[in-house]
């Protein structure tokens, strides 16, 4: 089994191949093929088995696929500039990913970041950018002003963002949720609520959890349709 024959883009598979990786790990092999059809999915996997990957790829795959069809009829610099032409004042406007990424802790977010870079590293205008406590406000908004397709956060940071009219969800199409398991045993229940329900429910959900009984189990049924199950 190669990563070509899991139905993955040929700029993926080159900088996967690069990266050291020749054959898939049991996880991306039944989350790769499943989530480019567009399912949802759940699945229970420990750190090491390779489940960055196994949601990282194939959403890839979807926004390179995507950026060959028409592009979005305005950017948000360009509605700010017509804006302007109108005489209103514009102070900021607001990101709107395509992706998103929720992770328990900010070394995770950065390790997503740092992969989604080496995996897109041959896919142009696909930038990922880290949205953590503890990161100066103003870095966090000049970031935040290229918006950027891809962004990865912890839950609490991000509601600061979102209840400011700095991020607008309206054209996301993917959200994972990495370590659910472990931002619940966090106590981000209520900001990953609130944080889902902005989002659209056309959505593509992804969650990973070394464990998918209880209440994680009850979450992620909830904010799924009709997932794949995978249990490594
Ligand atoms: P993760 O479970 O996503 O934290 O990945 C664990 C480690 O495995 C990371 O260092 C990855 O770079 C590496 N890795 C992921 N997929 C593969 C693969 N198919 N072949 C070899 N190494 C991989």
């Amino acid at each position: 089994m190669s990563f070509e024959a899991l139905g993955l883009h040929a700029t993926i598979v080159k900088a996967v191949n690069e990266a050291g990786y020749t054959v898939p790990t049991p996880v991306q092999a039944q989350a790769v093929p499943a989530a480019i059809e567009g399912r949802d999915l759940l699945v229970s996997s420990q750190t090491g088995s390779g489940k960055t990957a196994a949601f990282m790829l194939p959403a890839l795959h979807k926004l390179v696929s995507a950026e060959v069809a028409p592009a979005p009829a305005r950017t948000p610099a360009q509605e700010a500039q017509s804006a302007r032409s109108r005489g209103e004042r514009v102070r900021f406007t607001a990101a709107k990913p395509k992706m998103l990424v929720l992770t328990p802790t900010r070394e995770l977010a950065l390790q997503v970041t740092t992969a989604t870079e080496k995996y897109g590293s041959y896919m142009r205008r696909i930038r990922a950018v880290s949205i953590l406590g503890g990161m100066p406000y103003p870095k966090q908004m000049q970031l935040l002003s290229k918006n950027p397709e891809i962004l990865v956060a912890t839950p609490g940071r991000l509601i600061d963002h979102m209840e400011s009219g700095k991020i607008d969800f309206s054209e996301l199409q993917i959200l994972v949720l990495d370590e659910a398991d472990r931002m619940l045993d966090m106590g981000f229940i209520d900001d990953i609520e609130k944080i889902v329900a902005a989002t659209p429910a056309s959505r593509q959900t992804m969650l990973f959890s070394a464990t998918l009984d209880g209440v994680v189990g009850n979450m992620a049924r909830r904010i799924t349709k009709d997932p794949m199950v995978i249990q490594i």
